[in-house]
């Protein structure tokens, strides 16, 4: 039997006029209130684990128009924000923290960028890591070579935006990016890294609170990577890493959900989570799922909260 099954794709969600980073792009927390009782007007919410059962249990359906919801990253917006909301409606939401964050006080790479460019995005920013990595040693005409051979695409940000979150994130080696960001974010941001981090992400406490009222908590990896630009071993580290602490600390069961960070994966991917008792995959693909019994749904497509009139 087939269903279709829409899942909502949230990040930040905040009093956006009380964010120490202005201009970060967040959903406003009366935004979110908004979208949330039109969902549980119009769907049926259901939580990770009714999905999981479904799956897994033949005896087991799914209630009619069944909607999930699905929140990236761990950031402590899920805990201050978004469980008393969720809370309050009696509905259940599937969580996503980056497994080092729990550890570190430093920001991942995705949300240092972020909040670089919260800050010159109006400024040229791709003059502005030209110059830095020219300060570092690198070639500039290498380097327009290079910026002119990756150009993409986003519904979300103009070109120049895209190239520079990807040079960063892995299109340059390992240690430049970590030396550029950081360099970048002392220069723009001027906030301690560690200052942001207690104000950015949920700890082990947060964890177990939602876990404690219901909510599932899933894996998007130890350090938050392209996996599709990572071998295969550093891909079972990063997965497994991240899948053995949420298991120590009782917050993931056998059977669990995957959240691809950039949504970006590939088959070697896919096999690992085959042979790791993974049974849901989400990407950052836009659009409803038809989903299966008994089948590996590792593909699955979701609407982000910008594009929830698409639902
Ligand atoms: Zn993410």
């Amino acid at each position: 039997m087939k269903n279709n099954l829409s899942i909502v794709m949230y990040h930040y969600v905040r009093d956006t006029q009380k964010s120490k980073i202005k201009n970060l792009k967040a959903l406003h927390i009366k935004d979110f209130c908004n979208q949330l009782d039109y969902l549980t007007q119009n769907y049926n919410i259901i939580s990770g684990q009714e999905f999981v059962s479904y799956l897994t249990d033949i005896q087991i359906n799914l209630p009619h128009k069944p909607c999930l919801l699905t929140f990236d990253d761990g950031y402590k917006d899920h805990i201050d924000y978004v469980l008393p909301e969720l809370l309050k409606r009696q509905i259940s939401g599937c969580f996503f923290p980056v497994t080092d964050t729990l550890y570190n006080d430093k920001l991942l790479d995705v949300n240092a960028i972020q909040c670089i460019l919260s800050i010159i995005d109006n400024q040229k920013p791709l003059k502005i890591l030209e110059n830095e990595l020219v300060k570092n040693g690198f070639n500039r005409e290498k380097l327009l070579t290079l910026f002119k051979e990756n150009s993409f695409e986003s519904k979300y940000d103009n070109s120049n935006i895209v190239l520079f979150k990807r040079m960063l994130q892995y299109l340059l080696p390992k240690e430049v990016r970590k030396k550029i960001i950081n360099s970048l974010y002392d220069t723009y941001v001027q906030i301690p890294q560690y200052e942001l981090h207690k104000d950015f992400y949920m700890n082990f406490k947060d964890l177990q609170t939602l876990k404690k009222n219901g909510m599932t908590i899933g894996n998007h990896t130890h350090t938050h990577q392209w996996l599709e630009h990572l071998t295969k071993s550093n891909q079972i580290k990063e997965i497994t890493k991240s899948m053995d602490i949420l298991k120590k600390y009782h917050l993931i069961s056998d059977k669990w959900l995957m959240c691809y960070p950039y949504g970006s994966f590939n088959d070697q991917t896919i096999d690992i989570l085959k042979s790791n008792g993974c049974v849901l995959g989400l990407t950052i693909r836009s659009g409803i799922n038809e989903i299966k019994k008994n089948y590996f749904n590792l593909r699955l497509k979701r609407i982000d909260t910008n594009e929830i009139n698409k639902l």
